[in-house]
């Protein structure tokens, strides 16, 4: 009621509707779960980014999905582009990884012994990557990048590392630092009580320049562990890096013997089944999994040469441990999600999201919007922009956020959900069907004109 109130006001503020907008959706429900939440976790959430803070409103509280859809608490239906942040390629409560954890259950949920179903998803993992020889099962990406990590320190005997400005890998110490002032520079903590001296280890330089990174090796020559770079970096926009740059990367690593590692938490198994490794068909040292390994469970996982794996506990002195690793229930989703993305689901999905992608480059060309759409196989984003590429995060601007959250809104109004932040990509799952497509390309036709109105 109160709501209904309020949206009343807040249109009527606005000039009614005539500017295109839509009335507000009730959230009702969602409001007053929230507000319970506040008083259970630090500003209602157990991740900062599921807050709602850089779009209106307050966050859904998500009831139930199925194939592309999701419901709220007030019963509001959206076609889901979050899709998890990614785990749900194959859509929501996909019928084969349901049946697959429903089995498992039957069997008790975890023993912290070995079961056959970390065999049975190691397998299917290994004898279709060509850029891997052993694997170890963790319980969530950071997990997987922390122990990446340590395992190349160990490995190489030294302690630096090198990140990218805009990548994100995770919220452990090493990796929650931003750049500091200068091109190659330690790196200043990214977060409170991340101790300097920590931070001191990591150098953060910017995506696509060749020079930093030179820089970065001369100045810390003999020291650096390793160079740690997102697959396709997507969790600050999507920043596409060149074919020949990432070659290079490669290239310096090796000659300076540091290690390369591809944090494909995002693009393992969404590219393509061997990930962005295959997609620049680039060998790294080190590759870490996240996300949609685990059919939508908590599941990470970290893989190298059988050297470099042999450095691992038991078999090395590099100690890495987790007590419900390898759970079954969890290895139950990821086989049978994996195992229907083997089967060939890539090629549809992606032609299905470039049409969409070119669809909407045609509508904002059309219409001369100042805005892009990047794109790589099913992940795409909309940035408010007019550069054609965008390949480095000090080429986004903040302001043009305002108008992603403008959009945020319309989209929701019209039911389409999106990921709360103009920094986060979308993804588009196999339950996406090109009906589901043309409606969500209409409201984000409809949405754009009020952006731009
Ligand atoms: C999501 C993500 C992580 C962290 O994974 P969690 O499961 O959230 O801990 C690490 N690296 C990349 C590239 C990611 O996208």
């Amino acid at each position: 009621m109160i709501d209904s109130i309020k949206k009343m006001f807040s249109s009527s503020e606005s000039g009614g509707y005539n500017d295109g907008s839509k009335p507000d959706i009730s959230r009702e429900k969602s409001t007053q779960l929230y507000e319970k939440a506040k008083q259970y976790f630090p500003g209602g959430v157990n991740s900062p980014v599921r807050a709602f803070k850089s779009v209106h409103g307050a966050p859904l509280f998500i009831e139930k999905g199925d194939g592309c859809r999701i419901w709220d608490a007030d019963g509001n239906e959206f076609i889901d582009f979050c899709c998890s942040w990614g785990p749900l390629i194959l859509g929501h409560n996909h019928e084969k990884v349901r049946e697959s954890v429903t089995e498992a259950l039957q069997n008790g949920l975890s023993f912290g012994a070995p079961t056959v179903l970390e065999n049975e998803l190691a397998e299917l993992i290994l004898q279709n990557n060509r850029y891997l020889e052993k694997i170890r099962f963790v319980s969530s990406g950071t997990e997987a990048v922390m122990s990446a990590i340590r395992l190349a320190r160990g490995y190489t005997k030294k302690d630096k590392i090198i990140k990218f400005e805009g990548c994100y890998h995770g919220h452990s110490d090493s990796l929650l630092v931003k750049a500091g002032s200068g091109l190659v520079t330690f790196g200043e903590t990214s977060s409170a009580g991340v101790p300097k001296s920590f931070a001191d280890e990591t150098i953060v330089i910017p995506l696509n320049d060749k020079d930093a990174i030179e820089d970065a090796f001369g100045q810390f020559k003999d020291q650096v562990a390793a160079v740690i770079i997102e697959g396709i970096p997507a969790n600050n926009g999507l920043l596409i890096q060149e074919q020949e740059y990432v070659e290079y990367l490669r290239k310096i690593t090796t000659e300076n013997n540091a290690l390369l590692i591809f944090d494909e938490v995002i693009t393992g198994f969404r590219l393509g089944f061997e990930g962005a490794a295959a997609y620049y068909d680039i060998q790294p040292d080190i590759i870490t999994y996240g996300k949609i390994i685990g059919g939508g469970m908590p599941v990470g996982a970290y893989g190298a040469s059988s050297d470099i794996m042999s450095y691992i506990s038991p078999d090395g002195g590099v100690y890495q441990a987790g007590t419900l690793s390898g759970n079954p229930i969890a290895m139950a989703a990821g086989i049978a999600q994996l195992t229907v993305l083997k089967n060939g689901v890539y090629k549809s999905l992606n032609s299905k999201t470039k049409d969409f992608v070119e669809a909407l480059r045609r509508f904002v060309a059309a219409k001369n919007y100042k805005v892009k759409i990047f794109s790589v196989g099913s992940i795409f984003w909309i940035a408010f922009t007019d550069q054609e590429q965008i390949r480095a995060a000090s080429d986004i601007d903040p302001a043009s956020m305002e108008k992603y959250k403008v959009m945020h809104r319309e989209l929701l109004n019209r039911g389409i959900y999106f990921g709360p932040s103009g920094y986060e990509v979308g993804f588009v799952s196999s339950a996406h069907t090109k009906t589901d497509l043309e409606k969500t390309k209409r409201a984000i036709f409809e949405s754009l004109e009020v952006v731009f109105r």
